[in-house]
């Protein structure tokens, strides 16, 4: 099959699959397997020992459901190869086993359950880890030349869609040899392309956008093959590989990934624009609007401002939760990026650990609702919005 470099997005998510089913089937089936048997011990070996690609043992990632996803994820973030995982965290956890010894740090706003294994998990396995928030002066630049090794940023970030400039970050830190990770969960490869403009790695919960019907828990790394090895061993021995049926699902919700996330798009605009006037709402935060201050950098480094946003109310705590709860078509639920859109109150569920001193040091208040927009008619939703409202 050839390379699909040339080609664009949707094309590679549809044909992305390096290696065709013998039997002709235009998507890999599920191979349900967990072992693969050879002919001889010559042709075991030349697999075993990755000389040659093919089915061997599946929780290795040796398995041809895997290895058609892998193909298709790689192609996304144009990356030389992709590893598939259970979960996003498992991918999260894998690649800082592999590439954090000599120290991390978790730059800006980081999700809950990467930043419980910065603060606590990888900690207590002796890596150094330090959580840097962008306002922090040189505490970056310092840490850098204390040699620390890998720097790991989300942008946009979660809730208050922070965007950092990869570019920018990606230049400081290989100027003292650092690798950048950028989790693109949020933005998804539509929107935004990390490794071109100088990250590393890149790494993604598949449980949001790139599934984006929660019905599938998984995750992805992409990169350079020598990165990826290390990651790999640690995916093999944690036993973290995704099962070939949820693999299989998952390529499949592939197919549609341009299309479905060109609409969260353009109703979250729609919405971002049509909030900001509102007589309830204090502050809409939304990359795609000219009032965030984040705007002319993700309009440079983005294609597409994203399905998330997040209001400020005109309300306390307990109508925030109660306008929350009035909604018909958001349900009240703490993911992201399926096809029905969903509200989180910030500070009753991502951060509800997290002391008040530090809510408000990472801009967190009481009357924030996240909105992930979903794929309903945004009419629908905008009137939907409005009736809750009113309440405030
Ligand atoms: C959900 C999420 C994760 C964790 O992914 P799981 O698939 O739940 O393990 C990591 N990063 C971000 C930004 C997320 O939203």
């Amino acid at each position: 099959m050839p390379r699909l470099d040339r080609y664009g997005l949707a094309t590679r998510t549809i044909h992305g699959q390096q290696q065709r089913d013998p039997f002709g089937s235009p998507h890999m089936p599920i191979y349900d397997t967990t072992t693969f048997a050879f002919d001889d011990t010559a042709s075991l070996r030349e697999v075993g020992e990755g000389k040659k690609r093919g089915g061997f043992y599946s929780r290795y990632g040796m398995n041809p459901t895997l290895y058609a996803l892998e193909d298709v994820l790689a192609g996304l973030e144009g990356a030389e190869a992709a590893l598939s995982f259970s979960a996003g965290m498992g991918a999260i956890s894998a690649l800082l086993l592999a590439h954090g010894k000599k120290g991390v740090v978790g730059y800006g706003e980081i999700y809950g359950g990467t930043l419980g294994l910065m603060a606590k998990g990888l900690p207590s396995l002796g890596y150094p880890v330090d959580l840097v928030l962008d306002d922090e002066g040189d505490a970056l630049e310092r840490r850098l030349r204390e040699g620390i090794g890998l720097v790991f940023v989300e942008t946009p970030s979660n809730p208050t869609l922070a965007i950092t400039d990869i570019e920018k970050l990606a230049r400081q830190a290989h100027a003292h040899g650092a690798l950048v990770v950028v989790d693109n969960t949020f933005a998804t490869p539509v929107n935004q392309l990390p490794l071109p403009l100088g990250a590393d790695l890149v790494v993604h919960s598949a449980t949001k956008y790139l599934g984006g019907h929660s019905d599938l828990t998984a995750g992805a790394v992409m990169g350079t093959r020598a990165l990826l090895e290390p990651i790999d061993w640690w995916r093999q021995s944690l036993g973290s590989a995704p099962s070939p049926q949820t693999a299989s699902l998952l390529s499949r919700s592939l197919k549609t990934l341009s299309v479905r996330v060109a609409q969260h798009n353009r109703s979250a605009q729609t919405i971002a624009e049509a909030l900001q006037s509102h007589a309830a709402v204090r502050r809409v935060h939304y990359p795609g609007l000219t009032s965030h201050p984040g705007h002319e950098v993700a309009r440079r480094q983005m294609r597409g401002f994203g399905g998330m946003l997040t209001l400020e109310l005109e309300a306390d705590l307990s109508l925030t939760e109660k306008i929350a709860e009035s909604l018909r078509w958001f349900a009240l639920a703490p993911s992201l990026g399926g096809a029905e859109s969903l509200v989180t109150q910030p500070r009753t569920t991502t951060h509800v650990d997290l002391s008040d001193e530090e809510r408000q040091r990472r801009g967190i208040s009481d009357s924030m609702l996240r909105l992930s927009i979903g794929l309903e008619d945004v009419e629908d939703l905008l009137e939907d919005l409005d009736q809750a409202l009113r309440l405030a």
